[in-house]
């Protein structure tokens, strides 16, 4: 038996008081090393040793307790922190005990015992314990169960990713939401198999088809950890995501189930579409009738009933092809390569105007027209605006007032109106854009010309402006990116 045992516990050389010494140092040095305080009882369960550690620990002299009982010292809890009776005369190891540390703050450790019996008649002497000081580790659990009951408690989607990118953890709503996948949903699993396994199990239906491409964009998102997007799930589902990058390099991901909103949006798209059909039908029926109706007040002759009727017309017209014009512009897509020269536009379009805007009373000039200016644009379309804008400055300036449209070069390129009118107040100059919106009720017409033209300008990357003109009257201005940008 004794040739088992290493050779040095305890030297087998030295004479038995010597290797006495040396056992007790040994016991010691250990018991040092897995407990923090020491303690013993006699067979009273009356403390007789209590180590001096526990000066440091709980600012208690062992004289202060030696003859005490452990209960002056701290409490057996359970994991509700209750206090429990224990008998201490029975062997134990880790049961959880509460002492009042040397500040006042609550102290937790783990105590082990055993009892002690007389060599010789094997009678109880007492208890020898150990005890281990868990109060940090005890900290950081519950440091960790407050991170988990605060992600628990949100409303949205949440996984926390580390900066190898496995999962730290998530919520029950992320799990519940992957439940397909719920083996990829596991601390230590890293991003890219969680997303792999949605995919292949048809959770994400914008892959389908173009799987791998999908993952690929996915994971570079991922990686660039900054911003937020929708995604759309299974089940017609659709997420906000946010994705944030944390100094550790770990990835916060936090996902709103927006498929209320994503509803609402389609079907107001929806209704949307058929009020405009359903405007671009009345337009479209109502313009043969007028058509009709102008040529009869044609052959009626001068009279003043006829001309003012006649001019109620013209107007009702021009409300119809607005309406028209205004339902199809949703549609409007300036392609890449569509190039349309300004001064043209500008030329054509003062050209085709010209006669009416004299019979008003109004000339009209071209400033600025020497050479081409190319932007990418659609010319049937950026006519149509200026169009708008020129007849408005022509319907708000009193007669024999010039109308001058100045086009401009170089890197901010664009075209100006310029009327010499009653001008448009300050305060009204965003709302005249909007759909209907006149400055003034009493003059004829639709308040969709802005608006289209605003449509118009936006689907070119465009801006568009009001002014003062310094002569009085106003300046409307669409400016639009130069090409070479
Ligand atoms: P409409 O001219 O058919 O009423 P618009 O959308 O073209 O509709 O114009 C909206 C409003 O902006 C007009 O009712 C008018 O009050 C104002 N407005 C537009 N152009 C001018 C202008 N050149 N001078 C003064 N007011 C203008």
């Amino acid at each position: 038996m004794d040739s088992r045992k290493p050779r040095s516990w305890p030297s087998f050389g030295a004479d038995q008081s010597h290797r006495v010494i040396e056992a007790t140092r040994r016991l010691e040095d250990v018991t040092r090393l897995i407990s923090d305080w020491v303690w013993e009882t006699d067979r009273d369960l009356r403390l007789t040793f209590v180590s001096e550690r526990i000066f440091e620990l709980l600012g208690i002299l062992p004289a202060q307790v030696i003859g005490g009982r452990l209960s002056d010292i701290g409490k057996f809890v359970n994991s509700l922190g209750e206090n429990v009776d224990i008998d201490i005369r029975r062997p134990f190891r880790d049961r959880p005990f509460q002492a009042i540390g040397r500040t006042g703050e609550a102290r937790s450790f783990l105590v082990a015992a055993v009892p002690c019996f007389a060599e010789d008649r094997g009678e109880f002497i007492g208890v020898h314990g150990i005890a281990r000081d868990v109060t940090d580790l005890k900290e950081a659990e519950v440091r960790s169960q407050r991170l988990s009951d605060a992600v628990e408690s949100l409303s949205e989607h949440f996984a926390l990713y580390d900066g190898e990118d496995r999962m730290v953890l998530c919520n029950e709503r992320f799990r519940r939401l992957n439940r397909a996948v719920i083996d990829t949903v596991r601390p230590g699993v890293p991003f890219e198999d969680f997303i792999r396994a949605a995919v292949s199990r048809g959770l994400m239906p914008q892959a389908i088809g173009r799987e791998e491409a999908w993952i690929e964009e996915r994971l570079a998102r991922h990686r660039g950890a900054g911003g937020s997007f929708e995604m759309e799930r299974s089940e017609n589902r659709w997420l906000f995501i946010t994705e944030k990058r944390l100094p550790d390099g770990g990835t916060v991901i936090i996902g709103m189930d927006i498929t209320d909103i994503k509803k609402a949006e389609t079907s107001l798209r929806r209704s949307e579409q058929l009020h405009r059909e359903f405007a671009a039908d009345v337009a479209h029926e109502l313009r043969t009738p007028l058509a009709a109706l102008h040529a009869n007040l044609d052959i009626l002759g001068d009279e003043k009933a006829v001309v003012s009727l006649r001019r109620d017309v013209g107007d009702m017209t021009r409300i119809v092809e607005q309406l028209l014009a205004f339902t199809r512009l949703d549609v409007l897509v300036i392609g890449d390569d569509a190039v349309a020269d300004l001064v043209s536009v500008a030329t054509h379009v003062a050209q085709q105007i010209a006669p009416i805007a004299l019979r008003a009373g109004h000339p009209i000039e071209v400033i600025g027209a020497e050479v081409p200016v190319l932007v990418r644009g659609d010319a049937a379309f950026l006519e149509q605006a200026l169009r708008n804008l020129i007849e408005n400055a022509i319907k708000y300036s009193s007669r024999d007032t010039l109308v001058t449209v100045q086009v401009r070069a170089g890197d901010n390129p664009g075209i100006s109106v310029i009327d010499r009118g009653i001008g448009i107040p300050e305060d009204q100059r965003e709302a005249i854009f909007e759909r209907f919106r006149r400055a003034d009720r009493r003059a004829g017409g639709s308040g969709l010309g802005l608006g289209i033209v605003k449509r118009i300008v936006i689907a070119h990357d465009g801006e568009i402006n009001v002014s003062d003109n310094p002569e009085g009257g106003t300046v409307f201005t669409m400016a639009f990116p130069s090409l070479s940008n």
